[in-house]
């Protein structure tokens, strides 16, 4: 199933016009936030970043050059307000801003999840849009620096002024994501898929494949060790594969003996019920069922979050894990480094 009529834009479909007299507030300093408010700057956008008092971001953002506030300060003296908190925290700080929204200002989004499931319901008359860069916020900001582009996703929700859309185009190409295309999509779609895709596929489904993998050859007997290597080590490898050049790539890649392994026996570990569960989860995703019970676990301070995370944590191939990493030099070297100031920005608030 392929959807022809998808729509790319790229910088010649952007006009600077269109935002080089805002004064755009982003909210947040985090992973996106610094990104978006340093790369707006160079494009020579007036940024106002809201913080609140004795938030650990600020001294980074100054450092940054840039002018703080409070949010509320920062939104009242902005035309674009961009949403850049956890999603878990922006219900809080929209109901604090929201008197500062005037007719045809804009709120700008990097991820649907409040407005979708009508967390933050913004008045009549303002612009409501999406510019979800893919990639973590250092990328975006280190593309920017080497001239180069990150791919970006587009929606608007709500288009008061009937320019809602040129104006998300600008703030693409301001921060940089029209050098590498834009694609059109809505809130409803971005959030549903992404959702999806992190729960069924890459974050949940590719953990408890590797850890079923694992202890299946554990409980046989095997050794933990190459139970590590072959069942979570390797992924890396085949990964760069298909990111590089598709399945087609991986599958010339692996010897023969892999590629017929693999092809009639993949379908066995994620068979008809598999894909039945797939289903199942994307419908609580689509009926608000995941939604609703992720607000309500925030609410009660996240008892669940809290005992998931612990057993994930000391599950047996973690500490495996980490004896074998220290053992071999592509430990320290192959991974993304963050900076480690924003590794501090990002954990600051929280
Ligand atoms: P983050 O956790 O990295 O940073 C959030 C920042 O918000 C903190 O550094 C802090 O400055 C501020 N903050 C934290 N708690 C706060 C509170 N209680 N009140 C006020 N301010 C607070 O967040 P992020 O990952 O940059 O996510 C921001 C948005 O971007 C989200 O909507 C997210 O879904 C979206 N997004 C993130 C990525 C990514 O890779 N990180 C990619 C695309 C979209
Ligand atoms: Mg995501």
């Amino acid at each position: 199933m392929t959807d022809t009529d998808t729509t790319i834009y790229y910088d010649e479909d952007a006009e600077h016009s269109h935002i080089a007299d805002e004064t755009v507030a982003v909210l947040g300093y985090g992973s996106q936030g610094h990104a978006h408010a340093q790369n707006l700057a160079d494009s020579g956008v007036d940024v106002i970043v809201g913080l609140r008092e004795g938030s650990s971001s600020r001294g980074a953002a100054r450092e940054d050059g840039l002018e703080v506030r409070t949010p509320v300060e920062a939104a009242a003296d902005a035309d674009v307000v961009s949403v850049l908190v956890p999603d878990t925290v922006q219900p809080a700080v929209y109901e604090d801003i929201r008197d500062e929204l005037e007719a045809g200002d804009t709120l700008q989004f990097a991820h649907g999840f409040n407005i979708h499931y009508d967390q933050i319901e913004p008045p009549e008359d303002v612009d409501v849009t999406m510019i979800a860069p893919k990639t973590p916020g250092h990328l975006l900001r280190r593309n920017f620096e080497n001239d180069q582009g990150t791919p970006g996703l587009l929606a608007v929700y709500r288009d008061a002024t009937g320019t809602a859309k040129e104006e998300a185009l600008a703030y693409a190409k301001a921060i940089g994501c029209t050098r590498a295309g834009v694609v059109e999509t809505t809130f409803r779609e971005e959030t549903e898929t992404d959702l999806f895709g992190e729960q069924a596929v890459l974050c949940g489904g590719v953990t408890e494949l590797i850890k079923a993998g694992y202890e299946t050859l554990v409980d046989a007997g095997y050794s933990p060790e190459m139970a590590y290597f072959e069942c979570l080590n390797e992924m890396k490898l085949i990964v760069d594969l298909m990111y590089e050049g598709g399945l087609g790539e991986m599958w010339d890649s692996v010897s023969d003996t892999a590629e017929y392994g693999g092809l009639t026996r993949g379908e066995v570990v994620v068979d008809d019920h598999a894909r039945e569960n797939m289903e199942e989860i994307l419908e609580g995703v689509q009926n608000g069922t995941f939604a609703r019970e992720w607000i309500t676990e925030n609410q009660a301070g996240r008892p669940s979050y809290g005992q998931l995370r612990h057993a994930e944590k000391n599950h047996e191939i973690e500490a495996v894990g980490e004896d074998l990493r220290a053992l071999f030099s592509w430990g320290a070297d192959e991974q993304e480094q963050e900076p480690e100031r924003e590794e501090a920005r990002t954990n600051a608030d929280d």
